[in-house]
């Protein structure tokens, strides 16, 4: 069988690339491990619970009426009318250990106005940071801008004037781009409790804030306040099978419970796939939706290129897995006193200390995640019930190295733990249990089949994401769309999964 374009793993990457070339007109199939599309955006019923896997908020929608670029690309892709959207109030409530908390709305004026409430002293320093945040964020997309408008590649005399051009006409990108996280927040405030109020977006790429980029805190925090957050009916799986009936119905195939086990290459030209039941599929181009690691060394067997890949990869560390509860309440969110839909636990103000703790099994002092789905929309659980998940961020390794028995009694060991955490900080939480599900590091290894269950794909810090994605490619017609060549999450996978079609659509890497 001949098509022009096969994609293995239908995750958000894979399933966006997918259907922008199935709707420009290409024969696309898509093999998939697991029987449903998603990867990670997925959801599962336990009684009369659905329980979302991944998203807790999508990024780049902004409104019907001045739509982000993710509303942009849906309305591409003919799904966007098809979705009832939900729009979130709150970015995220912060706890301290202390039982305050701090709620930030989704907007920049009524964040800031709140707090300069709370932190007075430090009324000026807010302004300059988020004047900083915004400026950061307006440069980065007129830098992409111009770099998107230059064709040719520039002369030696160009690439020097350039670089001068560079630091006056993008000052801040030029002064904060290759900074973490923690050196922008220790140069601007003063208070530990304040830093911790504008830097919980961490958590969503699993990287301490002395490790995490500020180049994708400062986008996150112009994004979620500028497009807000959103979620939406029936969660990510919604968004999944969207995405594959569009594929089907522009004549492109989907294979479920179908894993691509070799990727055929012949002089350094990737040409077809082999599927786990020994099917041979020729195509012009092979689109990887899993992570290179696994492509390079399982799916490719004997190419001198694998070695170069082999060596290049050896600078990037496999990321950060999760360990997650999901919970179905008898009792509405009011009753137990959930207020807002994101909120983040610490037990210690030092989370760049306590997310050590990620490298071990129990989730005693890790910051604490919590969503809570039926804050901004109550249909997403039967009516009066309440629909939560729960959960640290833990690396996979110490859990690879439990035998079975001791996996099951140490995932519920765990998932208790949390819900102990959770019953002191809402009394009354336990007894409203109806439904409880754990999931470790091992299950997302399960089902999304990447090494050490990395949910985040390669670990995003500051020498290997933003600037330094590990995009260099080995094989000829072998290209890669997913979380770990770039910026991991729903609304980026999505975006670049689109942009992956346009290069092969424009012929470019041919
Ligand atoms: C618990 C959790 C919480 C998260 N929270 C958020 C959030 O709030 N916001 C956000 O933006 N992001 C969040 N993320 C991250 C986000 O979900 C991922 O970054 C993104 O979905 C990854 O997409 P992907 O394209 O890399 O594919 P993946 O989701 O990694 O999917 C890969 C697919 O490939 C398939 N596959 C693997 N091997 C093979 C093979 N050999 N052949 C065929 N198929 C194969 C797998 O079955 C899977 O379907 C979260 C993730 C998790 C797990």
């Amino acid at each position: 069988m001949n098509y022009d374009v096969i994609i293995i793993g239908a995750g958000n990457g894979g399933l966006s690339t997918a259907t922008k070339l199935a709707i420009n007109g290409k024969k696309v199939l898509v093999l998939e491990k697991h029987n449903i599309p998603g990867g990670c955006g997925t959801s599962f019923r336990r009684g009369r619970f659905e329980f979302e896997v991944a998203l807790h908020q999508l990024s780049s929608m902004g409104s019907s009426e001045k739509p982000g670029p993710l509303r942009e690309l849906f309305k591409e892709y003919g799904i966007e009318d098809k979705i009832e959207w939900i729009p979130i109030e709150s970015l995220f409530k912060v706890n301290f250990p202390d039982g305050k908390g701090v709620s930030l709305p989704a907007n920049r004026k009524d964040a800031e106005k709140l707090l300069k409430e709370k932190f007075p002293d430090e009324s000026e320093n807010i302004t300059n940071y988020f004047d900083t945040v915004y400026n950061f964020s307006i440069e980065t997309d007129k830098f992409a801008e111009m770099q998107a408008n230059s064709v040719n590649e520039p002369s030696k005399l160009k690439k020097i004037m350039i670089k001068q051009f560079f630091s006056k006409k993008f000052p801040t990108l030029a002064k904060y781009a290759l900074k973490s996280t923690q050196e922008v927040l220790d140069e601007f405030f003063k208070s530990v409790e304040l830093q911790l109020c504008v830097n919980a977006y961490w958590c969503f790429m699993g990287m301490p804030p002395n490790r995490f980029p500020f180049s994708i805190l400062a986008r996150c925090t112009y994004i979620y306040m500028e497009d807000k957050p959103y979620y939406l009916r029936g969660g990510s799986q919604v968004i999944s099978q969207a995405l594959a009936d569009t594929i089907r119905n522009n004549g492109g195939e989907i294979k479920y419970n179908c894993g691509a086990k070799q990727i055929l290459i012949k002089n350094g030209k990737a040409y077809g796939v082999i599927d786990e039941f020994d099917n041979e599929y020729k195509c012009d181009f092979v689109v990887s939706g899993i992570s290179p690691i696994e492509t390079y060394f399982n799916l490719i067997k004997t190419e001198e290129s694998v070695k170069q890949a082999k060596e290049y990869l050896k600078s990037y560390t496999v990321g950060i897995s999760a360990l997650t509860c999901f919970i179905g309440l008898d009792c509405t969110p009011k009753e137990i006193g959930f207020t807002d839909s994101f909120n983040l636990n610490y037990e210690n103000l030092d989370c760049n200390e306590s997310f050590q703790n990620a490298y071990k099994l129990m989730p005693d002092i890790d910051p604490l995640i919590n969503t809570c789905y039926t804050v901004d929309d109550p249909k997403v659980s039967p009516e009066g019930t309440t629909v939560i998940t729960a959960g640290t961020l833990k690396y996979g390794k110490a859990w690879m190295e439990l035998s079975a028995e001791e996996y099951y009694e140490t995932k519920y060991k765990a998932g208790n733990m949390i819900i102990d955490r959770l019953e002191k900080k809402y009394p009354g939480f336990r007894s409203h249990i109806e439904e409880f599900e754990v999931a470790t590091p091992l299950t997302h290894m399960r089902y999304l089949k990447h090494p050490q269950g990395a949910i985040y794909g390669f670990e995003q810090d500051l020498k290997s994401s933003v600037f330094f994605f590990p995009r260099e490619e080995y094989i000829k017609n072998l290209t890669f769309s997913n979380g770990w060549v770039n910026i991991c999450g729903f609304g980026p996978n999505y975006l670049y999964g689109s942009t992956v079609a346009d290069k092969i659509l424009k012929g470019v890497e041919k």
